[in-house]
């Protein structure tokens, strides 16, 4: 997709990852009239299921469904993502391609290298693009803001989104990854035998939101504190 000035920019290793991690979130914020993206460091090519060009026309389908405005991949080498420089000023070109304020990156704790490899390039990126002598296209641009996706991870959230307007058509971006999740049983099945990944997602989320008086919710954590202005209309019951 061509380049175009976003609101906000999710960056993750794989293909699908955002749509599992955060999918609800990115759909929301295209509901509230904000412009979103992908950016997406790895074809998938060390997948064990389908090829790269099969996840290429399902991330393809996914971002239809989740009208996404922008939607790039690097090709850095899946399963491969290394912690150079040269892939940081990458990203930070596309980060002063695309001008978001708002940047999604994954958790800083990984069981998956890439995924690891993602947070921290996208952090440094974010850091590298707002620097003026930076040989780089375009003007300097750093986001004002970086949220890490914590669903999945047993670590201290920061805060919670309510996806459960956007829940179904989560689920719906992350089926049409078809080279990975064919529906059958065994394809669904993620981490561990017996986990299928749809019904993870939904009792994942539905954690969440029972702990903030939501149906379902995604889980996210900032660095920084969050500032409020109101403290008699903050949301969420103590008693
Ligand atoms: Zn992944």
């Amino acid at each position: 997709m061509p380049d175009v000035k976003l609101d906000v920019l999710a960056i993750a290793a794989h293909r699908d990852d955002v749509e599992i991690t955060c999918g609800g979130t990115m759909i929301k914020m295209v509901d509230a009239g904000y412009k979103t993206g992908i950016l997406d460091l790895t074809a998938g090519e060390m997948g064990t299921k389908g090829t790269a060009e099969e996840r290429g026309r399902d991330a393809a389908e996914a971002a239809k469904i989740m009208k996404l405005s922008y939607r790039e991949n690097l090709n850095l080498p899946d399963a491969g993502v290394e912690l150079a420089r040269e892939n940081k000023l990458k990203i930070a070109q596309v980060i002063r391609n695309t001008r978001p304020e708002l940047i999604i990156l994954p958790f800083w704790v990984q069981r998956h290298p890439d995924h690891l490899a993602a947070s921290l390039l996208g952090y440094d990126a974010c850091f590298l693009a707002g620097l003026k002598k930076l040989k780089l296209d375009g003007e300097p641009h750093r986001p004002r803001k970086i949220i890490y996706t914590s669903s999945f991870r047993d670590v201290h959230h920061t805060f919670y989104v309510d996806v459960t307007e956007q829940m179904s058509r989560k689920l719906d971006a992350v089926a049409a990854y078809k080279s990975q999740f064919d529906g059958s049983e065994q394809s669904n099945q993620i981490f561990k035998p017996g986990v299928d990944i749809f019904e993870f997602m939904a009792i994942t989320a539905q954690h969440y939101g029972h702990k903030v008086g939501v149906r379902y919710a995604e889980a996210f954590t900032v660095k920084e504190n969050i500032l409020v202005d109101d403290p008699v209309k903050m949301p969420v019951k103590s008693i």
